[in-house]
């Protein structure tokens, strides 16, 4: 462990091992130029965890260098050498996943079990992409003239730059470096203030997988408006992968405008969970609580508005309700907890104020609704009444463990109200009526809708929204397009005929 390391998290000896503080600039572990570091503290315990170096715009100029460099021979390289790296990478995140899952818990907070999950799924990316590298396709297409040929080819776009936030700080990254480096991209990327160590850490094992120097860089900044926008004006930098705040999503998309760069937008959600009178009512509600209280409702995909059907809306709410008040809260390290602390006290904030304004307009506590005893940044698992779209956490992101139950009478009029945000990243229903299934899920204006399931993140599909949740989809084959340029070739004049 660096000895910038003010306290160390729980799995002392094998944490130490990855546990880096440094900015990961063209194979080597660098200060920052300036000098400057910020602290990384635990949000269950507020514990010290490390001093991280602080990068300005001379780093990240360094690191765009170093990409820029790293380019041409990265892209020269056999699909299967970028291929056999990339398992090594993906094999050391399996082989490791205890160690990360421990760094990813004491900087996020997340239930230990929940952590080693995201690591797997985030390693499956790499996977993934690593077997994508080798099936990058083009195609011929019937020429017009017969002493002419038409070849499409696929290129990697060159240097790209991703900004990651810290509600999944190892699957975010993952899911955008894996695509980039497999298509012959290199990479900057500045992940979230609160939670750089599993950034690092991932950084630690590509190095060791022996990713050639320059390919990834890491940028670790509380800076971060002055470090986007050196990366999005930078002309070398040819594409910006982002997730986080449509609100940041929006200047990011404005500053690139200048340099025409190629954006993929993974931005906020709002996503409804419509339970009907003719669902599984059991699975309904697993499917409600696994949607709504991973991450203590801190994904964008989670279920932020769950309509619930007046003919079962007694039913669910009683069944429901025996399930969250199971759910226990604590520290992420500790036994059995199922609900972690909010990131921070904005957070805490944002999650009292929607439930408050809930209440002053006719809401109904049925659970929790308040700070937890834990005190901190814990916040009760609370499920709402009667809750209406007046009130304010219909059109906010409530990123807490908060459920808000509206009812509703007919499927023309939930469709509607389903739609009525500017959100459209993920969307959730539950029927057993097959017709009724394929009506809904293709009135869903959602990026992703799950029919009778909860969860629908896999490395295997394409992850993404529309509307005001932004576009460019990570996982899939699509997945790696989004880090290709097509390259049109008329092979003229051959003496062919
Ligand atoms: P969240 O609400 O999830 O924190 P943000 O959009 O604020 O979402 O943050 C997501 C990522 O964007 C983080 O890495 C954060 O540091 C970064 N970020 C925030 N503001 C800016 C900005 N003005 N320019 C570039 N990056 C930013």
């Amino acid at each position: 462990m660096a000895s910038q390391t003010a306290s160390k998290v729980r799995n002392e000896t094998s944490s130490s091992d990855l546990m880096r503080t440094d900015l990961y600039i063209d194979g080597q572990w660098v200060r920052a130029k300036a000098g400057k570091t910020f602290e990384v503290k635990n949000p269950a315990t507020g514990d010290l965890l490390a001093k991280v170096a602080d990068a300005g715009i001379d780093d990240v100029n360094a690191a765009i260098n170093s990409a820029n460099a790293a380019f041409i021979p990265w892209k020269s390289a056999l699909p299967e050498t970028r291929a056999k790296i990339m398992q090594q990478w993906f094999q050391l995140i399996l082989h490791h996943a205890d160690t990360l899952a421990d760094i990813l818990t004491a900087e996020q907070g997340k239930p230990l079990g929940e952590a080693k999950a995201e690591i797997i799924y985030g390693a499956s990316f790499v996977q993934w992409f690593a077997e994508e590298a080798r099936r990058i396709y083009g195609r011929t297409i019937p020429p017009i003239r017969s002493d002419s040929r038409v070849l499409v080819t696929k290129q990697p776009i060159g240097v790209c730059a991703a900004i990651t936030p810290w509600n999944f700080p190892n699957s975010m990254i993952t899911r955008k470096v894996a695509p980039a480096i497999a298509a012959g991209c290199t990479v900057i990327l500045k992940p979230a203030e609160a939670t750089p160590l599993s950034a690092l850490a991932l950084a630690a094992l590509a190095e060791q997988a022996g990713l050639p120097k320059g390919v990834l860089n890491m940028v670790t900044s509380t800076q971060s408006s002055e470090v986007g926008k050196a990366l999005c004006e930078s002309p070398v930098v040819r594409k910006l992968s982002f997730t986080g705040s449509t609100e940041v999503g929006r200047i990011l998309m404005a500053q690139c405008a200048p340099t025409l760069k190629r954006l993929s937008m993974e931005l906020g959600g709002n996503a409804p969970f419509i339970v009907f009178d003719d669902a599984d009512l059991e699975k309904a509600v697993a499917g409600a609580v696994a949607s709504k209280f991973r991450n203590a409702g801190q994904t964008c995909v989670c279920a932020n508005r769950i309509y619930v059907q007046r003919g079962i809306y007694g039913a669910f709410t009683d069944k429901f309700k025996e399930a969250v008040a199971e759910l226990k809260v604590g520290d992420g390290h500790a036994k059995e907890v199922m609900i972690g602390p909010l990131i921070d006290q904005k957070a805490l904030k944002k999650v009292q104020n929607l439930v408050e304004d809930a209440k002053n307009k006719g809401a109904q506590v049925v659970l929790g609704g308040k700070t937890h005893e834990l005190g901190g940044t814990f916040y009760q698992p609370t499920i709402l009444t009667g809750v209406k779209a007046e009130m304010d956490l219909k059109d906010h992101e409530i990123f807490g463990p908060v459920a808000p139950l509206f009812a509703f009478d007919t499927e023309e009029e939930v469709i509607q109200a389903a739609n009525s945000v500017e959100h459209g990243l993920a969307a959730y229903f539950y029927t057993n009526d097959l017709g009724r299934a394929f009506r809904v899920l293709e009135a869903l204006e959602y990026g992703m809708v799950g029919v009778n399931e909860g969860m629908v993140s896999t490395a295997v599909a394409p992850f993404g929204g529309i509307k005001q949740s932004g576009f460019g989809r990570e996982g899939a084959e699509e997945g790696i397009q989004e880090y290709l340029d097509v390259k049109y070739t008329l092979m003229g004049g051959l003496d062919i005929k």
